[in-house]
């Protein structure tokens, strides 16, 4: 697993497949853009959208952002399996809950 913050866009899809991949997801496809009001989105087809402004935050709080959107692919509510799924991948994860 990567320990470096991305600070490019490339880095942070390089971050994204390398967590998809551990996750077991494959994403169709990943998009990096300015979004206004969300750290990222999913759509039903299997796209998901990051914010760009990602790139600025900390190591931490992109790989949490980048966890909770991929389980999405899989686990499209915050259900109870969706929490045991992100206690394994991003045990933190209850601390970042606020800011997302
Ligand atoms: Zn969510």
């Amino acid at each position: 697993m990567r320990k470096n913050k991305a600070k490019t866009k490339t880095e942070l899809k390089k971050l994204i497949n390398d967590w998809a991949q551990e996750i077991k997801v494959t994403p169709k496809q990943i998009r990096v853009q300015q979004m206004k009001h969300k750290w990222a989105s999913c759509s039903t087809s299997g796209w998901i959208s990051f914010n760009f402004d990602l790139l600025s935050k900390s190591k931490k709080f992109q790989d949490y952002v980048i966890i909770h959107e991929l389980l999405h692919l899989q686990i499209p509510n915050h259900g109870k399996l969706f929490k045991s799924m992100m206690n394994i991948f991003f045990p933190d994860w209850e601390k970042y809950e606020s800011s997302f």
